[in-house]
């Protein structure tokens, strides 16, 4: 079972299962089912994708029990005209609901990505003004990630900054990895819909249930890192920091869940980790080495 316990934490540590029983609230009195809307902007879908692994409990189950999916641009079955209806409709409606925004915000170039024919910066201000809570899936919606790596021209921020631009208050919360552990999300709509509050948050406005603990603190290699015994090449054992292992400045539990069922996270698998719940991630040269030439000249072959 999916349980990570943290010390030092004022909410109550509430479990996966205390959460997903059916008719239990164990925060208080009785719940809601909210609707939700999902909006992509700058985005490869991925953290879509992610959510759809979610082991805890069916997707349909969580969709249709716990939440109200209104509008989802990859789950939905409406297309055209309708989904302009369904999202003006829900704005205009005056009920609560949660706004999950994916990618990017391409605001220095908003025709870069567009959605029933407005620029999606323009929804995102219309729903997130309206919503009870904002999420931020991803580091791309976090920080912008790689819509706003160096080079790229489309003026791309993320949803914080895109609400504090616009001066739109709703309380917004951040869920950077790339793609977003769907753990993550689930976990926090489920304490957000049982209790009506959000996890603990950092001061980045991430769970701390989830981003306290580094990489590095957490990663299996550590002995070997203690031992000064580094890997030189991707796959081979021992600490991977001479590969440049971003774990000692990267914040997030993937080591403790990992990812599809817990199969696998990066360092585990013998691949330094590139940084991607970072604020920085994506670097420009993600796998950067100082050992292995073979990998730096890869890298340079594929970038010119
Ligand atoms: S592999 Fe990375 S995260 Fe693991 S001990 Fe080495 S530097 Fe730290
Ligand atoms: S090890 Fe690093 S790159 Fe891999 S999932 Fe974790 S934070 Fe992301």
């Amino acid at each position: 079972m999916y349980q990570v316990v943290i010390g030092a934490c004022a909410a109550p540590l509430l479990s996966f299962d205390e959460l997903l029983a059916a008719d239990a609230n164990p925060a208080g009195a009785g719940w809601s089912r909210p609707d939700l809307v999902w909006l992509q902007g700058a985005s490869c879908s991925g953290c879509s994708t992610s959510f759809l692994n979610i082991e805890q409990i069916t997707i349909l189950d969580f969709l249709t029990y716990f939440t109200r999916l209104l509008y989802h641009p990859n789950l939905s079955s409406a297309t055209g005209d309708q989904v302009p209806q369904i999202l003006n409709k829900l704005a205009a409606s005056g009920k609560p609901y949660i706004l999950v925004m994916e990618g990017a915000i391409p605001a220095g170039m908003p025709h870069a990505c567009m959605m029933a024919g407005r620029p999606i910066g323009e929804w995102v201000r219309l729903l997130a003004a309206k919503a009870s809570r904002c999420i931020a899936a991803g580091t791309c919606a976090v920080s912008g990630g790689v819509a706003k790596m160096t080079g790229t021209l489309t003026g791309a921020v993320s949803l914080d900054e895109f609400l504090k631009q616009r001066s739109i208050k709703t309380p917004s919360v951040n869920l950077p990895a790339c793609p977003m552990h769907p753990g993550h999300l689930v976990y926090t709509l489920l304490h957000f819909i049982k209790s009506k509050g959000l996890p603990e948050l950092d001061d980045a406005r991430r769970p701390r249930r989830f981003f306290t603990h580094s990489v590095h603190e957490r990663c299996p290699r550590y002995a070997a890192f203690q031992a000064r015994d580094f890997a030189l090449r991707i796959g081979e054992e021992g600490c991977l920091m001479e590969l440049g292992c971003q774990g000692p400045v990267t914040y997030n539990d993937c080591v403790a869940i990992g990812y599809n069922g817990n199969t696998n996270n990066c360092v585990r698998a013998g691949h330094p980790c590139i940084g991607c719940a970072g604020e920085l991630f994506p670097r420009p040269l993600l796998y950067h080495t100082h050992v292995d030439p073979g990998i730096a000249a890869g890298i340079m072959l594929k970038r010119t």
